[in-house]
């Protein structure tokens, strides 16, 4: 597929507003993308990499906008760049403003007189390269190979390019829309239903009157009516769900689901060594938890950070005899975070104890804790001085004392665990690694939870967590199946969207940091779909709770996250993530969000979580009417 053609049907996605419309353009272009499905499904999703991948193209935003000026000729610099992001406040407009392949000229025309158009694949292939640029001199290599693909876009592709590079598409299509999409295109057909095998009204280059999706000029694309509903039926959308979840890989899935149907995505298995989304919790309270189920499971809530272990000894035999056989022999030990980065590497003991203790394949979830030379728990924040690490590992390990909790097992001795029920797993689990494995209690009143809760605060933990002990391991899934309880106000986790430059002592330094929720466009839609590009509004300014020492390394952090600057006001790139304190929400007219925090504090920075993993608007707004 012509890249062109990608980015015609990506402005037609950005341009549709209803979700039912959106789907279809998506699963249309899923259904002419041929041998470039994985990439369009990926780029759709603003990646290079499938999420279990951890490898990244590490073009930060400051790299991207000097690409741009180079590409957009000699009378163009970074600070022109700046200007125009600060004005449109989009790196894809701003791209897409300066022509830049039509900068080219004559070079347009190979010598060879070659098509110069450039194909989908082929800016796969140029964002790998730009990942696999290593040592000395990589930035000037990844400048250069980036400027080279800016100069043969037009505005339309130097858009979804410069999006793609920053890893945020703004379509409005998140992975809720691709599952959907992949179950239109390619299983409505198979599906029971009455409206099944109907195939969508194409549009070539015509926009009709009544249809919610609009069409373009060049892009072929889906016009229907707007009460029309989708062909694709709700077990179809389960079948894509759960191959999404065991795989954890949007564009594979989607191939399988055309060239296999719903048998091949049923056929797919846990991998040893392909880490998949981690389940998450809502807050809930005793009382919730026993009114929800007959009994809940009851756990400490460790303060750490989230560890997915996948281990398979090499002892125990062959490797597997396909990619989609659970490996029996010879993985790992490999350490994943809850947003799957690869951590294997800043924690060798917890690998010198998994390989010490597990001798079958297993896949485990659990938390990792700094503790004191007591052995009792450190905050939060002392584990992440471990966590990221690359350098001076054994410094570290010597600074920083760590034990790995082990709450669920995914996978055991070539068995998967996902649909067993937390009870079936936390028995594994005890298999697998007796002396790992937290300790999980039945309880079917509010008294003993009370008093376990008390316990866990008693031995410095951060709380309790409450599970339903029927329910199964939905990776991904923020649901009501566990339930976190923490006695504290809760913390919010912000993103950080500006600044402002301190006075006197601290002129020098960001003394003040604007927070925002996230607002996702369809928060209240009620269907479980989430878009990856959410807006973000203000909902604060935080200036208390950090030293100077602290101020100079932020400001350090976020200088090169600078996207404008009004006097001693900046905006950043919205990239970091604050944990927040707060005594009160109030409703306030000053911000966009409608609500101002009092006395918001900085608690830390929650380097384990992604501007897509903070708070929402609807959050904030529960906490609000919790107050
Ligand atoms: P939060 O980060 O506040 O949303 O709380 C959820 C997190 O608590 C999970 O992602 C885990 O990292 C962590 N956690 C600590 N102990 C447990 C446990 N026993 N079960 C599940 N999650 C836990």
């Amino acid at each position: 597929m012509e890249f062109a053609t990608f980015a015609t049907r990506a402005e037609a996605i950005e341009r549709t507003e209803a979700d039912h419309a959106t789907t279809w353009i998506v699963a249309d272009l899923l259904a002419d993308a041929d041998e470039d499905l994985e990439t369009v499904v990926r780029f759709l999703l603003g990646r290079v990499f499938p999420a279990h991948e951890t490898c990244t193209i590490d073009v930060g935003p400051a790299l991207c906008r000097e690409a741009i000026a180079k590409a957009a000729g000699p009378n163009v610099d970074t600070a022109d760049v700046e200007d125009r992001l600060a004005d449109r406040g989009e790196i894809g407009a701003v791209a897409a403003s300066y022509d830049l392949g039509g900068q080219r000229g004559l070079a347009a025309f190979s010598t060879d007189g070659a098509d110069a158009t450039v194909a989908v694949a082929d800016v796969d292939d140029t964002l790998r390269e730009i990942a696999a640029v290593e040592g000395d001199g990589s930035e000037g290599t990844k400048l250069d190979t980036l400027f080279g693909l800016f100069n043969r876009l037009d505005p339309p592709e130097a858009t979804i390019l410069a999006r793609l590079v920053l890893g945020e598409m703004r379509l409005g299509v998140g992975e809720g829309t691709i599952r959907d999409a992949i179950a239109e295109a390619f299983l409505a057909t198979e599906s029971e239903s009455g409206s099944a095998g109907e195939a969508p009204d194409d549009v070539d280059g015509a926009a009709s009157g009544d249809g919610e999706a609009e069409a373009t000029e060049d892009g072929k694309v889906v016009v229907r009516e707007s009460d029309d509903v989708l062909a694709a039926t709700d077990a179809d959308v389960a079948a894509v769900e759960r191959a999404l979840q065991v795989t954890n890989d949007y564009g594979r899935v989607a191939t399988i689901a055309r060239d296999r149907g719903r048998s091949g995505l049923a056929e797919q298995r846990l991998v040893v060594g392909r880490p998949v989304q981690a389940m998450l919790a809502q807050a809930g309270t005793a009382a919730d938890a026993l009114e929800e189920w007959d009994r809940a499971a009851v756990e400490t809530k460790f303060d750490g950070a989230r560890v997915q272990v996948h281990y398979a000894p090499p002892a125990n035999g062959d490797p597997p005899t396909d990619e989609n056989t659970p490996s029996n022999g010879d993985v790992g030990p490999k350490l994943y975070s809850r947003n799957m980065d690869d951590v294997t590497e800043p924690l060798p003991e917890v690998v010198e104890l998994i390989e010490d203790r597990v001798d079958v394949p297993v896949i485990l979830d659990g938390e990792v804790v700094a503790v004191d030379a007591d052995g009792d728990p450190l905050p939060f924040q002392e584990v992440l001085r471990r966590f990221r690490r690359k350098h001076d590992v054994d410094r570290m390990r010597e600074e920083v004392d760590l034990r790995f909790h082990a709450f669920d097992c995914l996978h055991h001795d070539g068995t998967d665990l996902l649909d067993t029920s937390l009870a079936t797993r936390h028995d594994r689990l005890r298999e697998a690694v007796p002396d790992l494995a937290a300790t999980l209690t039945l309880a079917d009143d509010v008294e003993t939870i009370e008093a376990i809760e008390r316990r866990a605060l008693e031995a410095g933990h951060e709380g309790i967590m409450l599970k339903d002990p029927e329910s199964p391991y939905t990776p991904g899934d923020r649901g009501r199946n566990w339930l976190k309880r923490k006695p504290d106000v809760e913390t919010l986790d912000l993103v950080v969207t500006g600044g402002e430059w301190g006075e006197g002592r601290r002129a020098s330094l960001f003394g003040t940091f604007e927070v925002s929720v996230r607002v996702d466009r369809d928060d209240d839609d009620g269907n479980g779909t989430t878009h990856t590009d959410p807006r973000l509004e203000p909902v604060g300014k935080v200036a208390t709770g950090i030293t100077d020492e602290r101020l100079a390394s932020l400001t350090d952090r976020f200088d090169p996250l600078v996207r404008s600057e009004e006097g001693t006001t900046v905006a950043f790139d919205p990239q970091v993530v604050f944990e927040v304190g707060y005594e009160e929400i109030q409703r306030s007219p000053t911000y966009g969000s409608g609500y101002a925090l009092r006395f918001p504090r900085f608690v830390g920075v929650r380097e384990d979580k992604d501007v897509g993993d903070a708070d929402t608007l609807a959050r904030l707004e529960r906490f609000a009417d919790a107050q």
